[in-house]
């Protein structure tokens, strides 16, 4: 970019950035992870403290535990999220701190300039629901004196020892209950609050942060709503997912009078309009997965058969976004973002999620829109945007040429691929509303079918 200054510094400017980015991490391990510095520099080989914590926190997030700090690394550490550590301060004590009360109260502070106050209230009280629908707390809101859950925007230093960082970074934390300050939600009043998708949505924060406030812990589960990074995810469509479900009845006992439990909202299957995320065949069974929701279509039996994810695999986020079947391996490879997951048979096996640059993809690949396994030639074919890229199964690389244009290499599907799957030698991609039956051997589409002609409707 500027060839001129790397020419006049005096150290090479990428000994610069490492270093730079060596504090950066020393910092958030300083925050994050209970790494105790004293002020003094780490020797910074394996084995040291640095490198120890290094490790701790690729675990927690599933990266490849390398102990050194790699970009994937550098890259996750530098996504906003909670201010709360992920290590446990309260693991050295027998019990976890709860509310010794199922009446909770709470107050709002002060407010940000960045939303209107009516619609500061609601997110509040929306995200304060999703613990008390199923659990047996009731939460009551009071305008003075001193409430259990005191709610506040604050910059930089704003009254506790932990002051915030200006923009992005941490975005909010909030304190285990406790007297006094225990039960406390701070929010960064440097961050842009928002009730939309811009900035941070402050229901989503404000719902994490109160699962804070009532004892629970992060999780390392990517999707569930303790997991400490942001990501966006539209309120209306909310769920609290299972994972905190369960850690949150662990410590309360679920709710007297559950709420009519959460059916799958997506399109009905045999909506002509249907789409899919993703599709896979699994030990004889086809799944197509829409959001939350799993369609199983078991030959012989129809229709086919509704449920959620996180009922089958509640380790998993919504919106797998690709899938493919090794059948002879018995694998199964679901794909969302730059992770992906294995299934034997059922089951998800450890080590998972990996990342998909382990695959040999760029780092200018963050998503992949289908992919599907052609058991004749063995080679895995991942679609993303208009190109593919075809990966030796057997070799496990990806294959030199790669990634070629979808137009040249399955022509007449469209530009997109939103899900592809295989059947019987032939490959069914889905492309907006429609299908298209397509042979490798003939290289061409041999029937337009509608979306949902496997559904059995
Ligand atoms: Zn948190
Ligand atoms: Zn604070």
């Amino acid at each position: 970019m500027c060839e001129s200054c790397s020419n006049t510094s005096h150290t090479a400017p990428e000994t610069e950035a490492k270093e730079q980015d060596m504090q950066f991490a020393e910092e958030y391990l300083k925050r994050y992870y209970d790494l105790e510095t004293d002020g003094k520099k780490y020797v910074r080989k394996s084995g040291s403290p640095l490198s120890d914590k290094i490790q701790q926190m690729q675990e927690f997030f599933g990266l490849e535990v390398t102990g050194s700090l790699d970009s994937e690394t550098l890259e996750v550490m530098q996504k906003p999220r909670c201010g709360v550590p992920d290590v446990d301060d309260y693991s050295t004590f027998a019990r976890r701190p709860t509310w010794k009360k199922k009446e909770i109260t709470y107050r709002i502070l002060n407010y940000t300039p960045d939303m209107e106050q009516a619609d500061v209230d609601k997110a509040i009280d929306k995200a304060l629901k999703v613990w008390s629908d199923v659990t047996p707390l009731r939460f009551t809101r009071i305008y003075d004196g001193i409430s259990d859950i005191q709610i506040s925007f604050g910059a930089e230093a704003h009254g506790d020892f932990y002051p915030f960082d200006g923009p992005h970074g941490t975005l909010a934390h909030a304190f285990a209950p406790s007297e006094d300050i225990g039960g406390d939600a701070h929010f960064d009043e440097d961050e842009n609050w928002t009730k939309g998708s811009v900035g941070y949505n402050l229901f989503l924060v404000a719902a994490h942060e109160f699962g804070h406030s009532l004892g629970l812990s992060h999780s390392s589960i990517p999707g569930a709503l303790m997991y400490p990074t942001y990501s966006y995810t539209n309120p209306n469509e909310f769920h609290l997912p299972q994972d905190d479900v369960n850690g949150i009845q662990a410590l309360y006992g679920s709710s007297p009078n559950p709420v009519p439990s959460k059916k799958p909202t997506s399109s009905s299957q045999c909506d002509t309009n249907v789409t899919f995320d993703a599709i896979t065949t699994l030990r004889g069974e086809i799944m197509f997965f829409k959001d939350r929701t799993l369609w199983r279509k078991v030959p012989q039996k129809s229709p086919a058969e509704e449920i959620l994810i996180e009922q089958f695999w509640p380790s998993l986020p919504s919106g797998i976004q690709a899938a493919y079947e090794i059948p002879e391996k018995d694998q199964v490879f679901l794909f969302k973002g730059t992770k992906y997951w294995a299934l034997s048979g059922y089951d998800i096996v450890q080590g998972y999620p990996k990342s998909i640059y382990t695959l040999g993809f760029p780092r200018t690949v963050k998503t992949i829109d289908a992919a599907v396994y052609d058991e004749d030639a063995q080679k895995i074919y991942f679609f993303v945007a208009d190109q593919y890229w075809s990966y030796d199964e057997e070799r496990h690389t990806m294959d030199k040429g790669s990634p070629k244009r979808i137009k040249d290499g399955f022509p007449g599907i469209g530009q997109k691929v939103h899900a592809v799957f295989q059947n019987n030698g032939l490959l069914y991609f889905f492309s907006g509303h429609r299908q298209y039956e397509f042979s490798m051997t003939a290289k061409r589409v041999m029937k337009i079918l509608k979306n949902n002609s496997w559904l059995g409707c």
